[in-house]
């Protein structure tokens, strides 16, 4: 539905205002536009540019996390029957930390790396410089509707961007929230948060931008990337697919399930980097469905829907979606589905074949298969002859044997002996590879991606003769010493390179004697 998003207003009566008896289709168009016009003149402005501004805004964006903690856990809690600790926990924590991290580096991230010289640069500056590219539409899903537009905020804020924010709609308690609050403490005009559903969301992607920052599913991806595509805008793509999960009979199960059960059933399955399936021999699935059994007993109690802290599925439609994967399934356990709450109990699914319906498409959901391999090395083809992973796991006490699945498959990230954590460490990239997505961020990461590093060579006007082989008329003489400039790398000291410099005006005095001296 269009326009159904309060605060949507006061930017609509001043649209309509300006467009006087414009139809209400182009004057929400007129809205999505004006927002982005709005940010560019901003950008352009240079305000955003300033590293103390910019330090500024991450310390009010932090602001907002802390003061509006409530209003956030209250939203996420309507939305997806997230608890408090559970908000702060997956959502708020995380963001904190990324805010902490660019504050303490972002003097660092933005200034002008040192470029390895050659020989032909020795006396120039070679450097690489960060620049803000302009305008970023970063695009949430609703699964952690707050870190999932937050975290590419933080890194376009720090790189010293403007933003468009388009929370994901099907999280509707949290979309507005971020719309009333967000603004709050931001600038503005830079960071406008511009609320809707997919109409709303084709006609941003119809405006230009600088760089589109997506988080959702593959096929979405694609729309987004060919929308991109007119402008020739640079995207990063984060996606689903499906995890896999690899248990080797070296292992100790208890605490393999006890993990493995956290990062599947926490957020009700719908976190992109759950695993999606287990991986196991066949003599395994008994165990391992009992662990599981113990694990989430301890978690969730004896009835998981009566737990404070098992979330439901976001809406109808997904529930629909999920409830149709358990039809005629084998359940080992679980399986109670209640339409009107939204809630599937954790399900754990026994000898799953491939071709089940549970194994064509991600299932994003509380409901686990377990599928039997012979060997590692089955396992390893398995995944290899599916699409590229968003993560993969793998349970060991083998180090070669977890060495080898790294080095034996592809994914976007991989964790061995534990789920999701590879998330949480700022210094790793987090982004898919193939279908899971292009791109990462978090950390230097974001900072990195949002980014323009320009390549900035400063010469001075003097040491002409040096030139002397790159113009014609051309020599094989000309042609030995450029392959002599051309390929000395120089890695030095100052001292060094001192001594290099007097070196190379010598021999720019001899060649200025060949080249430059005329009879
Ligand atoms: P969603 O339905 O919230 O959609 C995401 C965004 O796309 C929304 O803002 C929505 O307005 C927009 N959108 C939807 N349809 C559109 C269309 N036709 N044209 C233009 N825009 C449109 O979220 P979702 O896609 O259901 O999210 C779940 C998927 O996202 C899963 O596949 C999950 O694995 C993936 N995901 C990935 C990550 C990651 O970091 N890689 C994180 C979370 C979720």
């Amino acid at each position: 539905m269009r326009g159904a998003w309060p605060g949507r207003t006061d930017l609509l009566l001043e649209c309509e205002e300006k467009s006087g008896t414009e139809g209400e289709e182009s004057s929400f168009a007129t809205m999505e536009k004006q927002a982005v016009e709005k940010a560019r003149v901003a950008f352009r402005s240079g305000r955003s540019r300033p590293l103390e501004f910019r330090a500024n805004q991450l310390k009010e964006l932090k602001r907002f996390l802390n003061e509006k903690e409530q209003e956030i856990a209250a939203a996420l809690k309507k939305d997806l029957n997230k608890n408090q600790y559970d908000t702060t926990l997956y959502e708020l924590l995380g963001l904190e930390g990324e805010i902490q991290l660019a504050l303490e580096n972002l003097e660092q991230w933005a200034a002008p790396r040192p470029a390895e010289k050659t020989l032909l640069t020795i006396s120039d500056e070679v450097y690489i410089q960060p620049e803000p590219l302009g305008v970023i539409l970063i695009i949430g899903a609703w699964n952690y509707p707050v870190a999932l537009v937050v975290q590419p905020l933080i890194g376009a804020i720090a790189s010293g961007n403007a933003a468009v924010i388009k929370p994901s709609e099907v999280s509707v308690h949290t979309a507005k929230l971020l719309e009333e609050f967000l603004t709050q403490y931001l600038d503005k005009d830079l960071y406008p948060v511009v609320n809707g559903g997919v109409p709303e969301t084709q006609e941003l992607l119809k405006q230009r931008f600088d760089h589109i920052f997506y988080t959702g599913n593959c096929a979405v991806g694609k729309l987004v990337m060919e929308a991109a595509s007119h402008n020739l805008t640079p995207v990063t793509l984060e996606l689903g697919g499906k995890s896999p999960c690899y248990i080797d009979k070296d292992c100790d199960l208890r605490i393999a399930c006890r993990r493995i059960a956290w990062g599947k059933f926490i957020n009700c399955g719908q976190t992109c980097i759950a695993p999606d399936y287990i991986l196991c021999d066949q003599s395994l699935q008994g165990q391992i469905v009992e662990e599981l059994k113990m694990a989430l007993k301890e978690f969730y109690g004896e009835d998981p829907k009566k737990s404070i802290d098992y979330g439901r599925i976001i809406n109808q439609k997904h529930f629909k979606r999920l409830s149709s994967l358990l039809e005629g399934a084998k359940l080992a356990f679980g399986g109670e589905c209640d339409e009107a709450l939204c809630y599937i109990a954790p399900t754990v699914l026994t000898n799953v074949s491939p071709q089940d319906k549970l194994m064509q498409e991600e299932i994003f959901g509380p409901i686990l298969p377990m599928l039997s391999v012979g060997s590692v090395d089955e396992a390893i083809q398995f995944i290899n002859q599916r699409e590229k992973p968003l993560a993969l796991y793998v349970f060991s006490h083998n180090k070669k044997l977890i060495k080898r699945v790294i080095a034996e498959t592809s994914s976007g990230g991989v964790t061995a002996n534990d789920v999701l954590v590879h998330f949480s460490v700022n210094a790793l990239p987090f982004g898919g590879v193939g279908n899971s997505g292009m791109g990462s961020y978090h950390g230097k990461h974001s900072f990195d991606r949002l980014s323009h590093l320009r390549a900035c060579l400063v010469k001075s006007l003097s040491m002409e003769s040096m030139n002397a082989v790159r113009y014609p008329p051309y020599s094989q003489k000309k042609l030995n010493w450029a392959r002599f400039f051309i390929l000395k790398r120089v890695r030095m000291g100052w001292l060094s390179k001192l001594f290099v410099l007097a070196i190379m005006t010598a021999l720019a005095a001899v060649v200025l004697q060949l080249y430059f001296k005329r009879d």
